[in-house]
């Protein structure tokens, strides 16, 4: 540890200048960083403190994954710091060669004969009795994906432990290809000062029926199977989905994520185009092979992410799985501030049942592409692929899902082609509240835009008030400059 640590004070302190004094004084800098807990009442995660009381012998630094892993699991749940340093690539074997498609992939399963047998022509023509894509996918090609997916999900989720701090040393600590999963069970992690980047799921799968809808505004759209160019095959709809976040939160407590930046690398989803024809070329139905950057899910609960920079990424952080999941009443909460969502698509977070505080957050992006309520959907459909485009689609920041209660304040949007409609949009829930928040450089109104419909009638009154803030709140105004100099990895 100690050759490591001493490459990295020096790091820190720069090489011009020499002695010892220096270094020493940096690496002492560096060690405070690596203990310290969040912030006295640091949003809905206050009170974490992660592996700040580590032992000397609980510290461990590790720069490829099986050291990440071994000092997960010997630590156990003893209050242990792990440093990263460098690059680690969580797709590799036990001797560190990177794993790719053809080293996880079933000898039986082929993408091209994948998307033969479930091409909208052949299986949206097995409607259920509800007049909906069967979408249980069945069939050797299938049953090949879900084992080579099985392959890939082995190697690259890895289970964190509780009672831990993971951080980045230096200005350099990346995650890369790979999901940390903070699991039921599992409570008070810290995560800081790390780059994660390309949680890439090799074998995303085609869901027929997600998004579908019989819509007689699309020709040939119709129940009944007539011929090639007339039935369900002709309908809008179905997505391709994908497994994994960079780092998944599902049924864990108490976490802090604090100055990391995800991304999705070299690999951005532009280069994955739809693949099926016309209807099912919608700029949404990329053969999408990145999840979530943060989800939150099952149960989790006590989140707050501080200065964090999420970058080119379509589904940024879903908070809540299911509407269904009525088990995350009362959980989910979450506080967001000074983070950064650049050239976000969506999900900025979208909220099932959490009570969740966004204050001095920062959103860019460019909405030309996101659908106009005036327009029909088919126009909708040709003005999105005529205007698709290397960033994501600024569709929506906030999604208002069922049962959340989201409390903003201070925000600052600044979305190119869009306006307030893409701050936030209503997705079955009923209530949400804000202050001082500006939209391209306008006092939000947010009352009226999100009541525009009088059959959705969204109430201000979320039904509670945060009252765990780390930081005071700064006017909006001043957010672009605080969050450009503070946020993401290498700013700690
Ligand atoms: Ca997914
Ligand atoms: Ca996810």
């Amino acid at each position: 540890m100690t050759t490591t640590f001493r490459k990295a004070a020096f790091l820190v302190a720069g090489t011009v200048l020499s002695g010892m004094i220096v270094p020493i004084l940096a690496a002492q800098a560096h060690e405070e960083i690596a203990q310290q807990a969040i912030g006295e009442n640091d949003g809905w995660a206050a009170g974490t403190d992660g592996g700040s009381k580590a032992d000397p012998s609980n510290i461990y630094t590790v720069s490829n994954r099986n050291e990440l892993l071994d000092a997960l699991q010997a630590g156990g749940n003893l209050p242990k710091i792990i440093k990263v340093e460098g690059t680690i690539n969580l797709s590799v074997d036990d001797n560190n060669n990177e794993l790719t498609q053809k080293d996880y992939a079933d000898p039986a399963y082929d993408f091209e004969a994948y998307k033969k047998a479930y091409a909208p022509a052949v299986w949206n023509v097995r409607l259920t009795d509800k007049k909906r894509p069967e979408r249980d996918l069945t069939g050797p090609q299938e049953e090949a994906r879900q084992r080579s997916a099985d392959n890939q999900k082995k190697r690259i989720v890895i289970q964190v432990t509780s009672n831990t701090t993971i951080i980045g040393l230096g200005n350099d600590a990346k995650i890369l290809k790979g999901n940390l999963f903070i699991g039921n069970g599992t409570e008070n992690v810290i995560i800081r000062n790390i780059t994660f980047e390309d949680a890439f799921d090799y074998f995303p799968a085609w869901d027929p029926g997600d998004s579908w809808s019989l819509n007689k505004n699309y020709p040939g759209c119709d129940e009944i199977y007539v011929d090639a160019d007339t039935g369900p095959q002709k309908c809008p709809g179905g997505r391709w989905n994908s497994e994994y976040d960079s780092i998944s939160i599902n049924g864990g407590k108490r976490v802090w994520l604090d100055h990391n930046t995800f991304t999705d690398g070299e690999r951005p989803d532009k280069l994955f185009p739809p693949v099926f024809p016309f209807p099912h070329n919608q700029v949404e139905q990329k053969v999408q092979h990145h999840d979530g950057q943060v989800d939150i899910t099952n149960g989790a609960d006590l989140v707050t992410l501080s200065y964090n920079h999420f970058q080119n990424h379509d589904k940024t952080s879903l908070i809540g799985g299911s509407d269904s999941l009525t088990s995350d009443e009362g959980k989910l909460n979450v506080t967001f501030r000074g983070n950064w969502f650049e050239n976000a698509g969506q999900r900025m977070p979208r909220v099932r049942y959490g009570k969740v505080h966004s204050y001095n957050n920062y959103f860019t992006g460019d909405a030309s592409g996101a659908p106009d309520a005036n327009l029909s959907v088919l126009e909708n459909h040709e003005r999105g692929i005529s205007q698709s485009k290397d960033i994501p689609i600024f569709r929506s920041a906030f999604g208002i899902g069922k049962g959340s209660a989201i409390y903003s304040e201070n925000n600052f949007f600044e979305i190119r082609n869009g306006n307030i409609g893409n701050a936030g949009n209503i997705q079955g829930g009923t209530r949400f509240f804000d202050s001082g928040s500006l939209v391209n450089g306008e006092a939000a109104d947010f009352a009226t835009v999100l009541n525009a419909d009088p059959k959705k009638p969204i109430s201000p009154d979320v039904g509670w008030k945060p009252a765990l803030y780390g930081k005071r709140p700064i006017p909006a105004k001043d957010v672009p400059d605080y969050v450009r100099a503070n946020a993401g990895a290498g700013k700690l």
